[in-house]
């Protein structure tokens, strides 16, 4: 067995589970978990059977790649991949009994093309107001004639600012959806499953919780926005990622020393600084500043640029940490430490990419109480 002896993500997958079934019964209708980019970085196939555990009734991916290696993981859950471009093998989804999205006259025409036996299982996407994915104005051109070998199986929009819940965008967008979907009964299709609900809204806008929600960050245990919704533990989630790495030195430092490239820092005491064996090719995002690690029950933060392969903290004069130690880099915070939440902070930018861009060369280390280990 490999030694892994650096830096690790440590992924909870009971609290995965555990937050699926959280966020399903607040919702109360059924739940797609999604686990598109590699379940946000906690790993995509470990993830899926932890969330099916805690009572998902579907999985959302965006490439038709992410469905085939689930259902090559022998997971026969429904699958809907949301992002498969012109030109793709339709064929193999539909042999695959994957859901496909379809946002255009052009999408259905090229799907049933690729029917052969079995009808393709299409779930049609509409633009409520987004402005990204979905039929727009070819909406009011969508006929049965496009439908040949298909069956609808869905039909979904996207919110743009759920997670701003007092923004009446929210209200248009549900409003345009349910005027949108009744399309289907004209078009001799009734009981098709709507869905608009991300994990935001799934959290605080009952009323576009339809027949099912589709729940990302927060089946991780983090919250959508912590500014707009509150934290991870003030919503009842559980963070299920920690990520952690050793500190490859821990050595005293004079005031005044310039730290990093382009001296950025510069030490204003005599102090320890560590040196953790992370960085930008791990997705330690490079321009971090006010994020930090957790030591011995301390928070040290980090100094000067954080480089390709290591950063610098400081750990303060009196700190006990030796080289070797392993430090917290984020978790759920509930010890002191740092959060993904706060590294998004520190960097311009949010949980959801924190953790998506944690690099394939670190390990994801699972553990689950509950779930049969491979
Ligand atoms: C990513 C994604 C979601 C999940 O969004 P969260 O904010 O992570 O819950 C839902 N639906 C679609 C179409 C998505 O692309």
């Amino acid at each position: 067995m490999t030694t892994f002896n650096r830096a690790e993500a440590r992924i909870d997958l009971d609290r995965i589970t555990a937050n699926v079934a959280y966020l399903k019964n607040i919702a109360g209708v059924d739940l797609m978990a999604v686990v598109k980019a590699d379940a946000y970085g906690h790993g995509l196939v470990p993830v899926a059977r932890a969330a099916l555990a805690g009572g998902a009734t579907s999985l959302g991916v965006a490439l038709l790649e992410e469905a085939i290696t689930l259902r090559g993981a022998g997971i026969t859950a429904p699958i809907l991949a949301w992002l498969v471009p012109p030109g793709s093998d339709y064929k193999s989804a539909i042999d695959r009994d994957i859901d496909l999205a379809a946002p255009s006259l052009v999408a259905l025409k090229e799907i049933s093309s690729a029917v052969v036996n079995r009808r393709a299982r299409v779930h049609l996407e509409v633009d409520t107001g987004m402005t990204r994915g979905g039929f727009l104005s070819e909406w009011d051109s969508l006929e049965a004639s496009h439908l040949a070998g298909i069956e609808v199986v869905g039909i979904f929009s996207h919110f743009a600012r759920a997670d701003e819940p007092d923004q009446e965008q929210n209200v248009e967008q549900r409003d345009r959806f349910a005027a949108m979907s009744k399309k289907l009964e004209a078009l001799g299709l009734s009981h098709v499953p709507q869905h608009l609900s991300n994990s935001a809204a799934t959290l605080k806008d009952p009323a576009s919780r339809f027949n099912m929600v589709r729940t990302g960050i927060a089946i991780y245990g983090l919250t959508p926005d912590v500014k707009t919704l509150g934290s991870s533990h003030s919503l009842g989630l559980k963070a299920a990622m920690s990520l952690h790495a050793k500190l490859h030195l821990v050595k005293n430092v004079p005031a005044n020393s310039p730290v990093g490239y382009g001296a950025t820092a510069i030490t204003e005491r005599y102090t320890k600084l560590g040196i953790v064996a992370m960085g930008y090719a791990d997705g330690i995002p490079r321009i971090a500043q006010g994020a930090g690690i957790f030591v011995h029950g301390k928070r040290a933060p980090i100094i000067g640029r954080v480089s390709m392969d290591q950063f610098v903290v400081d750990l303060g004069p009196d700190s006990a940490a030796i080289s070797g130690d392993w430090v917290e880099i984020f978790g759920d915070g509930i010890a002191g430490g740092y959060t993904a939440e706060d590294w998004g902070n520190a960097s311009g930018s949010i949980n959801y990419e924190i953790v998506t861009r944690i690099g394939p060369r670190v390990p994801r280390i699972y553990r689950s109480q509950t779930l049969d280990r491979e």
